[in-house]
């Protein structure tokens, strides 16, 4: 089952995952020389301020993607930029740390940017959406965009006939019929379920929900409190698993992730902690100038995200969880696309071609960060041990450990590296005897204290 010249492939939704579905499949096209028409269904407007225009996320593009787009030719416009960041800030609850990049003289490339059109309560169009620079970008090298929602999928008893696609609603509801159905819709939608009851196997990803929140603080005070540093918390609260401040020019994301469902509630207990308190500027309660949403995040991956005509990619398919969501859905455009090409789009190419490739890449390198996250979530509660390692490494910036739980932590933040090499790098037995004797000599001296 091969795409043919005239083939007809639709994408179902325009987030990152789509736009470089389109990328890749309009490359490979023209590298076979068939002509292919590729059309990408999307029910948001990427230019809208607040939730009708927002793919929901911390915004943070890692430097490994922004390496990749580089070398696809994608050039980030400096408008779709809110923020270079230069470094990384870990609190704890005692004590802080700057965390840096540990192979100098190397100069970090991560931004920071806006899913949307920015905030709802934006009193200027922020208007350099990244997802609406990937859609456009997508249009330029060839896609059509239907701004209407898929409401409909019919998949063929027969592999060979097409699958149909209903989209729209009232009077523009219409119907397309696609040689190769690529489901790039995210885990925010009912898309997934829907794709659920279809009966070829598909379960998507378990979820979580996550909070975030933008609020007004000005470029003034941004830059005197946060300078152009991610700031990440570990203050030992049980229901949060990581939060983390992110600078963008005038306004200021705010990122929690809990081992639970999160809900407002616990958005006030963690923002109404002292630490917090100190380093958050006055008025961020002020309803009409905060914009929150609890976005879902994929916690493993889905089971068989592919049959005969039809691929899952991007979080409904399989990402890396918790990190750089959007570098996944790179690869996994990347993967799907080369597999309808080069190989084919039956269930079989599907498998061997995207998804074994993917979960070997992807998915098993997430038991590697469950194994992380798992150590982080019980070594954080012990506030006393982590404030002495935090302490040690400020006092000693220039020893060998402070330099190897810098290259840990900023790996770990970053997901610079794979979740496996940082699990490594953090288990050596001597990291792992020098911090032990660390943590014994402060518990010394707190005893002596009493
Ligand atoms: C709290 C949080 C923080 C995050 N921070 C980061 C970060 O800093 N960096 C990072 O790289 N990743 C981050 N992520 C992950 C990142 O947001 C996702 O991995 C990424 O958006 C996945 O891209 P996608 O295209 O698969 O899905 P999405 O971005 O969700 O896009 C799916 C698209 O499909 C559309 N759609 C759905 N159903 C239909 C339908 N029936 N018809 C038409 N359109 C449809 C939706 O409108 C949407 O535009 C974060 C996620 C969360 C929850």
């Amino acid at each position: 089952m091969h795409l043919k010249n005239g083939a007809k492939i639709a994408i179902i939704g325009g987030g990152p995952a789509g736009s470089f579905f389109a990328h890749f499949a309009l490359m490979h096209a023209k590298r076979l020389g068939i002509k292919v028409s590729v059309t990408i269904f999307e029910k948001k407007c990427f230019d809208k301020k607040g939730a009708p225009g927002c793919n929901m996320s911390a915004g943070v593009l890692s430097e490994s993607l922004l390496d990749k787009l580089t070398e696809q030719h994608i050039h980030l416009p400096p408008s779709c930029i809110q923020q270079e960041i230069e470094g990384y800030f870990l609190q704890v609850p005692e004590y802080g740390i700057p965390l840096h990049y540990p192979y100098p003289p190397h100069k970090t490339r991560i931004a920071a940017v806006f899913r949307g059109s920015g905030p709802r309560f934006a009193n200027r169009d922020v208007s350099n959406s990244f997802d609406y620079f990937l859609l456009e970008h997508a249009q330029n090298v060839g896609a059509d965009v239907v701004l209407h929602p898929i409401i409909n999928i019919e998949i063929p008893k027969n592999p060979n006939d097409l699958i149909k696609l209903t989209y729209g609603e009232g009077a523009s509801k219409g119907e397309y019929t696609a040689d190769l159905v690529v489901g790039a819709f995210g885990v925010n939608s009912d898309t997934p379920l829907e794709l659920n009851k279809l009966g070829f196997g598909y379960t998507p990803p378990k979820t979580v929900r996550t909070c975030i929140m933008d609020i007004y603080p000005t470029r003034t005070i941004n830059d005197a409190l946060y300078g152009n540093n991610i700031y990440v918390f570990s203050l030992g609260l049980k229901f949060i698993k990581f939060a983390s401040f992110i600078p963008k020019g005038e306004f200021l994301t705010i990122c929690l992730v809990g081992k639970k469902d999160m809900d407002k509630a616990q958005l006030n207990t963690f923002m109404n902690q002292p630490k917090i308190q100190k380093m958050i500027p006055e008025g961020w309660a002020d309803p009409k100038k905060r914009c929150i949403c609890f976005p879902n995040i994929p916690v493993n991956h889905a089971r068989h995200p592919y049959t005969n005509r039809l691929v899952i990619i991007g979080d409904a398919g399989i990402s890396r969880t918790y990190k750089n969501g959007i570098d996944s859905a790179f690869t996994t455009a990347q993967l799907a696309a080369k597999t309808a090409f080069e190989r084919g789009v039956s269930e079989k190419d599907f498998e061997e071609g995207y998804f074994k490739p993917a979960e070997r890449l992807l998915g098993r390198d997430n038991i590697y960060g469950g194994i992380i996250l798992m150590a982080n979530d019980i070594i954080s509660r012990q506030k006393h041990v982590v404030s002495s390692h935090i302490k040690y490494m400020s006092e000693h910036p220039d020893t060998w450990e402070t330099r190897w739980m810098n290259e840990v932590l900023w790996n770990t933040v970053t997901g610079n590296a794979t979740y496996k090499d940082i699990f490594l790098k953090s288990i050596h037995p001597r990291l792992l005897l020098s911090l032990f004797s660390v943590t014994l000599r402060s518990i010394a001296k707190k005893s002596q204290t009493c």
